[in-house]
């Protein structure tokens, strides 16, 4: 008998699935997540907004009143805006929209996982160049491989996941001056360093920005997740996304979230203090380089092997990221930033691992 799966696609057989290790932890510092959850006030409202809503009927078709919201806090018209099931929705649909055989994924590694995955199993050519020594974006060689007439989109993260590292205005204006296809910014990490690029969207009809509930929002479990761009282009990306594809909990979820922004900026601080108190502690450590970084985790390379530390970690039920297989980052971790006293108990242990 035949395989079906033989009429896969190749570039999907010959991918490796997502996975994470599913551990038993008590500090849990390996999806770059918000380590404090939201407060009993905030969820009983929304558990009260789900409440009053009719559940046998769809939400809104378009989610045009979250899109309105999402919109006036950044002074954008809803057409600008699409949401999706967690950023990942949003840039999925991006590259399933612009990436085809014959055309080219411009990406800057070692970053975020998927672009590649996703790129591939388009289809489409995968062109990466490689982060400076310092993690620094190399804005030269990527403005050289995306102003190339194939290169239908340029994606790149900042702060990039998992250097912690951003790209500069005017190195990202030189970039979208220069490229015919899109440029799809993935500000995931934005609420914890200063950059905003909203602005250039006034200047650049070829820019995407994706941004997320999952990290400074504390909302990973709702999974919402939103881009912003030219009207023109949300349009067709609302052609790929499925109707209804976001769900109506979440998409009252995020509009309740919304309207206590302000009131996050205390965790939000709290969270970029202690990542530079945990740095400046591990930093004093001889036998382990840390990296700045502008986002909510950080890298750090030990002397000894990376592996023996992280195992070690897991034996005191303290969980990072291995991110040791990624291009350019041999014998590297990364480590999202806790609590004071998960930080502190961070600390303790990788400074009794390495002695
Ligand atoms: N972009 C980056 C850089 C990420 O690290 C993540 C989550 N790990 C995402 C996008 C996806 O986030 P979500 O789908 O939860 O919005």
């Amino acid at each position: 008998m035949s395989n079906p799966l033989e009429y896969l696609k190749e570039s999907v057989r010959n991918k490796k699935i997502y996975t994470l290790p599913d551990i038993d932890y008590d500090i849990k510092a390996n999806q770059n997540e918000n380590p404090y959850d939201l407060p009993e006030s905030v969820k009983s409202e929304i558990l009260q907004g789900i409440e009053s809503t009719d559940w046998n009927r769809y939400p809104r078709l378009g989610s045009g009143g979250l899109r309105e919201k999402i919109g006036q806090s950044m002074g954008l018209p809803a057409g600008q805006v699409m949401v999706g099931n967690g950023s990942n929705e949003i840039i999925l649909a991006v590259m399933n929209a612009l990436l085809q055989p014959g055309k080219q994924l411009v990406i800057a590694e070692p970053t975020f996982s998927l672009y590649r995955h996703y790129g591939e199993i388009s289809g489409a050519r995968v062109e990466a160049v490689r982060l400076k020594e310092d993690f620094a974006f190399p804005a030269d060689e990527i403005t050289d491989k995306s102003q190339q007439p194939d290169t239908a989109l340029t994606v790149l993260c900042s702060p990039n996941n998992p250097t912690g590292s951003t790209i500069g205005e005017t190195e990202l204006r030189e970039i979208l001056n220069t490229a015919p296809g899109f440029v799809l910014i993935d500000e995931a990490y934005i609420d914890f360093c200063s950059q905003d690029f909203c602005p250039l969207l006034d200047d650049y009809s070829n820019l995407i920005i994706t941004r997320t509930f999952s990290k400074a929002f504390a909302f990973a479990l709702g999974r919402f997740g939103y881009g912003v761009a030219a009207p023109d282009l949300v349009n067709e990306i609302y052609k790929v996304l499925m109707p209804y594809n976001l769900n109506g909990f979440s998409e009252i979820a995020a509009g309740i979230l919304l309207q206590h922004r302000t009131d996050m900026e205390t965790t939000i601080n709290r969270i970029v203090r202690e990542r530079e108190r945990l740095i400046g502690r591990l930093s004093e450590l001889d036998s382990l380089d840390v990296y700045p970084s502008e986002a909510n985790f950080f890298l750090i390379k030990p002397e000894i092997p990376s592996d023996e530390l992280y195992e070690q970690l897991i034996g005191e039920k303290i969980l990072i990221r291995d991110v040791s297989h990624y291009p350019g980052l041999d014998n590297y971790l990364r480590i999202s930033t806790g609590t004071p006293k998960e930080n502190d108990n961070m600390f303790t242990a990788i400074a009794n691992i390495l002695g």
